[in-house]
């Protein structure tokens, strides 16, 4: 983690600069760059969230690192204005925590607009795991978007962070993965989100983003469609998988929310679920690209533009 701390302001900025398409060579150490004060969504704070989160190490379910995961999500949350609540369940004699953000005025009531993403990390990997891209950047964008949103928006979002996405096995299956999404929905007793969007591995340099056809309504593959053409995005690299995934959209989805899972196509890969999903692999430029089209859906969803 000490080789983390090092990378600096210069890196990012190169980075940023790059669009992320190259690795560099490793820059001299260079100060830790600080948290930039914008009202736009900032692919460096985003970042420093990814990086700040890894630090911690494999946040493996009711680990002492998951628990200090939660306590800076809850610290980032609180200082953006938003109500934490720690929803608790077990799996087994796993203790599982679901942690939800609000700023809704109206308690007892389910904002239209869900936004998700899983912070545990897969088990039995290796001790020093980052889990980066599977794991810790949705968290970051997330936690960027929770700073950046504004009010006539924040109102109307729900955000939540989902443990237990992993499957105790190697490979998930029908009753092994989706423990904290299920229990989400489970616990919300009908009173079900309009839409949902759920972001999964949206920091990786050069990634394909890629949400399921299967599991994306018309009125979704509209939305998203559009929100790509609007800014500009590469049509190459914001596509569509011809398939389906297990993953947190689709209990909520099972549940008739209206739903768009943001995955980067990961299948195949040599990174996943391996010691190369670290900090290497994500930039800010990719964390910017995820936030900037999260917040154009938000908007369009809502009504806003
Ligand atoms: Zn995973």
């Amino acid at each position: 983690m000490q080789r983390l701390a090092s990378i600096g302001v210069l890196s990012i900025a190169l980075l940023l600069l790059a669009g992320c398409r190259e690795e560099k060579t490793p820059p001299p150490p260079a100060p830790r760059p600080v948290y930039v004060d914008s009202p736009q969504f900032t692919g460096t704070n985003a970042y420093l969230h990814c990086h700040d989160i890894c630090a911690l190490g494999p946040r493996l379910s009711d680990s002492p690192a998951y628990a200090a995961q939660l306590d800076y999500l809850a610290k980032h949350l609180r200082a953006a204005g938003w109500t934490v609540h720690r929803d608790t369940f077990r799996v087994g004699n796993v203790g599982m925590t679901n942690l939800r953000a609000v700023k809704t005025k109206s308690p007892g009531t389910s904002p239209p607009l869900l936004l998700s993403c899983h912070i545990d990390t897969k088990r039995g990997i290796a001790p020093d795991f980052e889990s980066a891209d599977d794991g810790a950047s949705g968290a970051a964008v997330l936690l960027e978007l929770a700073r950046v949103l504004p009010p006539e928006l924040s109102e109307q979002v729900e955000l939540i962070f989902l443990d237990g996405e992993e499957s105790f096995a190697p490979r998930m299956s029908e009753t092994d993965g989706l423990y904290g999404s299920r229990f989400d929905v489970a616990r919300r007793a009908g009173v079900l989100p309009r839409y949902q969007i759920n972001l999964d591995m949206v920091g990786g340099r050069n990634k394909i983003i890629a949400p399921p056809s299967l599991d994306t309504s018309d009125f979704m593959y509209a939305h998203y469609m559009a929100s790509i053409r609007e800014l500009g995005f590469n049509p190459e690299r914001w596509t569509v998988w011809p398939g389906s995934y297990m993953d947190d959209h689709l209990p909520y989805l099972e549940a008739g929310v209206d739903s768009l899972n943001l995955i980067a196509v990961f299948t195949g890969s040599s990174w996943w679920h391996t010691t190369g999903d670290n900090m290497k692999r994500i930039c800010p430029h990719s964390l910017e690209e995820s936030g900037r089209i999260t917040l154009h859906l938000i908007r369009r969803l809502l009504g806003q533009q």
